[in-house]
């Protein structure tokens, strides 16, 4: 079967704050609006995927930097309450949780986000001491290239079977020094686009054709996405959008965590995108990603 897996899955990224605000619509260049309503919510796409994967009932352990701000205790708060282990965090002592100001335009479901962040990244030094037994899947977020590279490398080495994910949101220095790393790459429009391409197919096509492997998807908004398989078809899947789309933030991880979630259980390429397609229609009917399954 096609990247089947069993045991817990570790995610490794950053974790945010994500202040969202909701508007009626964008505002133009120095306005001065009122927000519908806002909310406070953890962010971070590997952590968001995680939050998806906890509630589709996976083992998930999450490891990157946290401050040790209030912010920081909130956060791993958050996390214990859908049952994510962070006991293998590193604090920064004297650092600042990253906060995303996110503002959703009620018109479009657009989400426009300003990010800050003044806290190092997960080194490979410490990814080292991060115990991987039991962790049958490991999924990174494309950032700081030649330490994910190695922590990669040591997840392979700890258990040659491991599955090992990467997710290609944007463009980054040297990010492509990862590609013949993962068993599956997960690629954000962002990042076509960013190459020059304005099709997902031809995308797809290309990143199989440069990397090692086994399985390239595409997001690609309200379009759906599509997939390419080694030695096999490209295949587009087509959207699923809910009676009325109220909030894509976080679409994208909510996509990631079920294409990693269907194919642990066995399900092949097409119907594992399928059924990713189908759980992020879901969510951009609904406000956060609380109470997905
Ligand atoms: P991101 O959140 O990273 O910008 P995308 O916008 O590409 O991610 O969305 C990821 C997936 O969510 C898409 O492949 C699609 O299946 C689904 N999706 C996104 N926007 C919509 C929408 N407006 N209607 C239905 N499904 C959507």
């Amino acid at each position: 079967m096609f990247l089947t897996g069993g045991g817990a899955i570790l995610g490794v990224g950053i974790v945010t704050l994500d202040l969202v605000n909701q508007v009626e619509s964008y505002p133009v260049e120095d306005a001065e609006i009122r927000a519908l309503s806002q909310r406070r919510t953890r962010g971070g796409n590997v952590a968001n995927s995680l939050g998806v994967l906890s509630q589709l009932g996976h083992v998930c352990r999450w490891v990157g930097t946290l401050a040790d701000d209030d912010t920081s205790r909130w956060v791993c708060t958050d996390f214990a309450r859908q049952g994510i282990d962070t006991s293998h965090a590193v604090v920064h002592p004297g650092g600042a949780t990253p906060t995303s100001y996110i503002t959703l335009s009620r018109a479009t479901g657009s989400r426009t986000i300003v990010h800050h962040r003044d806290l190092p990244e997960l080194d490979e030094e410490a990814f080292a001491r991060v115990s991987l037994e039991g962790v049958g899947w490991v999924h990174f977020e494309g950032r700081n290239p030649v330490a994910t590279g190695r922590m990669m490398d040591r997840a392979r080495r700890f258990a040659p079977g491991i599955r090992v994910s990467l997710e290609l949101e944007k463009p980054r220095d040297g990010i492509e020094v990862l590609l013949d790393r993962p068993d599956l790459i997960l690629a954000g429009r962002a990042y076509a686009e960013a190459l020059g391409f304005d099709a997902p197919d031809a995308f797809v096509a290309d990143l199989m054709s440069r990397t090692q492997a086994r399985l390239c998807v595409a997001a690609w908004g309200a379009a759906g996405a599509t997939l390419a398989v080694r030695d096999g078809a490209i295949v587009h899947v087509p959207a699923e959008p809910p009676p009325c789309v109220l909030d894509t933030l976080a679409a994208g991880d909510t996509f990631n965590a079920g294409v990693i979630d269907a194919l642990m259980r066995g399900l092949e390429p097409r119907t594992a995108v399928g059924q990713a397609v189908r759980l992020a229609g879901f969510k951009c009917g609904r406000i956060g990603l609380d109470g997905l399954v």
